[in-house]
């Protein structure tokens, strides 16, 4: 036997698990079968794939045993199992990173926390919430030796090698005293069909049938009968009229491990000349690392149901990397590598189907349900912003979804309501971007707009300032900041003023130049302001400018 201390991170996550996630408990069954899930996709995928595997034989399935008298629950699954150096790895630290801020982030907010354990990938973990002891037996495929990893949580635990039969991992669970609930046929189904129904290999459990007896005075019997009690199907093969609206949202969570109901979802079986299925959700949480560079993908590649990756972040373009589903391709060998997926022009002609269907869903929720579109913006309108910058040929569709704050109007507007608002003889969509709402609205460059009564659009967060530049269009009225220097023209309603006003103030203009001299380019009058004396603005033109807005581009 030999003794290993768990990673600090670790010690510290079975520590808040243990005393400070009391609700939502039975997520961990979730968690385990769906490791037993991975373990078998991965075998699976060799078996196909790999010529030292090809012989193997084995019958996929993960098991359920309650044993009442030994207060244990056992899972275990025919999957690729793990070695000794394995279990150290993954049941000892966490690999992924970003841990630390995991653990931060954990608020003592049972609720908020628990949703957090499944996205971070702890998820084995989680076991401690019910269990003060786990032991995991495994042997991996391919291999003759077998060991078991044993802990009480705290800050170690313990490696025995051991025999077993099969390849694959039993991970028994010793119960706390008040989870004996966890024992329960009944309670055990219903967790695995809320959370694990469409898992796609088979989930058994033993279950007492009781035969009541033919004859009235004598007691029937009990039989045990080993039953399959998941649907196993892979929910996104079967034809949109066969699958019912919970079932779409269970799916969701099995998937991105997420309680929350999403907020849309998109189902597509393709068939013809390309054919392949996919179904995208988008969450109505955000996933915790949105922001992080090294965020994890949210799309699974599947060819032809045999699971492939889940580490492929090109599957969907950046802007939608808020988008949690599954892309299962006909047409594509099952040892794509990933130079080959990156490259792929089935991948690419999927992809591009897909951002189309993705962004035609958000138009018409836009167009159906206001309140639900709102909440959707405001978790995922920044990121769906970059793709204005990022993917031209989808701009216009981008255009439609975008919403922003006005100088005019309370609440967020849509570049089709400015539009449609317009006054007379207007000729641009204007806006002004800066750091706050509050300041902008306030900017002398927008005096003359306000009293003119033309809606200035007031863009306060940093990407509007990196993406609005390369926007010059909307359904072919031009889009233009404020301080542009064409506004001036197209806003000045009384131009024989503003050059009777020219000539008479020529005098201070040339002495102000002669004060500033290099400081600007010029210094021109103009009707742009009410209540303010001067501004300052770019002209567009000016290669200075257009360099500012690159530097920008690139965060300086
Ligand atoms: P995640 O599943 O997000 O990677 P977990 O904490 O749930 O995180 O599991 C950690 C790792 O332990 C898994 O990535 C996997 O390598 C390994 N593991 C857990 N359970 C099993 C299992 N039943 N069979 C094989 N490997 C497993
Ligand atoms: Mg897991």
């Amino acid at each position: 036997m030999s003794k290993h201390q768990f990673q600090t991170e670790v010690s510290q996550l079975l520590h808040l698990m243990i005393h400070s996630l009391y609700s939502n408990k039975e997520i961990f069954l979730r968690e385990l079968i769906s490791n037993s899930s991975d373990a078998l996709d991965k075998l699976n995928y060799l078996t196909l794939t790999d010529e030292s595997y090809k012989t193997l034989s084995y019958v996929p399935r993960i098991d359920i045993v309650a044993n009442k008298e030994a207060n244990t629950l056992t899972i275990s699954d025919t999957g690729i199992g793990m070695n000794e150096e394995e279990l150290v790895e993954n049941l000892g630290t966490i690999a992924r990173s970003g841990t630390k801020s995991f653990v931060e982030r954990l608020s003592g907010d049972a609720k908020k926390d628990s949703t957090l354990i499944g996205q971070f990938g702890v998820g084995f973990y989680s076991a401690f919430m019910v269990a003060t002891k786990i032991s995991v037996v495994s042997k991996k495929a391919g291999t003759e030796e077998a060991f078991c990893w044993e802990s009480e949580a705290g800050d170690s635990y313990d490696i025995t090698p051991t025999t077993k039969e099969t390849h694959g991992t039993t991970i028994t669970l010793t119960l706390k005293e008040e989870e004996k609930e966890f024992l329960e046929f009944y309670r055990l189904e219903s967790i695995v069909k809320k959370y694990s129904n469409h898992i796609p290999f088979g989930i058994f459990m033993d279950k007492e049938e009781y035969t009541p007896s033919e004859k009235e005075e004598e007691e029937g019997t009990t039989e045990v009968k080993n039953v399959q009690i998941n649907k196993a199907s892979a929910l996104w093969r079967l034809s949109k009229n066969e699958i019912k609206e919970d079932e779409y949202k269970d799916f969701y969570k099995q998937l991105s491990h997420d309680s929350t109901d999403p907020i849309l979802w998109s189902h597509t079986k393709a068939e013809g000349t390309l054919e392949y299925s996919t179904l995208f959700y988008v969450p109505a949480t955000a996933p915790f690392d949105l922001f992080r560079a090294d965020f994890q993908s949210g799309v699974k590649l599947y060819v032809k149901r045999v699971f492939i990756t889940d580490d492929e972040r090109e599957l969907l373009p950046m802007y939608l990397r808020f988008v949690r589903g599954i892309i299962d391709a006909e047409d594509l060998p099952l040892n794509v590598s990933r130079e080959i997926l990156q490259q792929n022009r089935i991948l690419e002609t999927i992809k591009q189907a897909s951002v189309k269907k993705i962004l035609g869903e958000l138009k018409k929720l836009k167009g159906k349900d206001d309140a639900k579109y709102l909440e959707f913006y405001k978790l995922f309108g920044k990121v769906l912003k970059e793709g204005l910058y990022a993917d031209y040929a989808n701009r216009d569709a981008i255009l439609d979804l975008v919403l922003f704050k006005s100088s005019k109007r309370e609440g967020l507007v849509s570049l089709k309501e400015y539009k449609e608002a317009m006054k007379e003889g207007q000729k641009s969509i204007y806006y002004i971007t800066g750091e706050n709402e509050a300041m902008l609205k306030n900017s002398p460059l927008i005096e003359s707009f306000k009293k003119n009564d033309i809606e200035v659009l007031l863009l306060d967060e940093e990407v509007d300032a990196i993406v609005m530049p390369m926007v010059n269009e909307y359904d072919k009225t031009p889009i233009k900041p404020v301080n542009n220097s064409d506004v001036d023209e197209e806003i000045t309603e009384d131009k024989e003023k503003a050059k009777a006003d020219e000539g008479k103030y020529q005098e201070i203009l040339v002495k102000m130049k002669e004060v500033l001299k290099e400081e600007v380019k010029e210094v021109k009058i103009s009707s742009r302001l009410s209540d303010s004396a001067s501004c300052l603005i770019y002209d567009k033109n000016d290669p200075d400018f257009q360099m500012q807005q690159m530097l920008k581009q690139m965060g300086q």
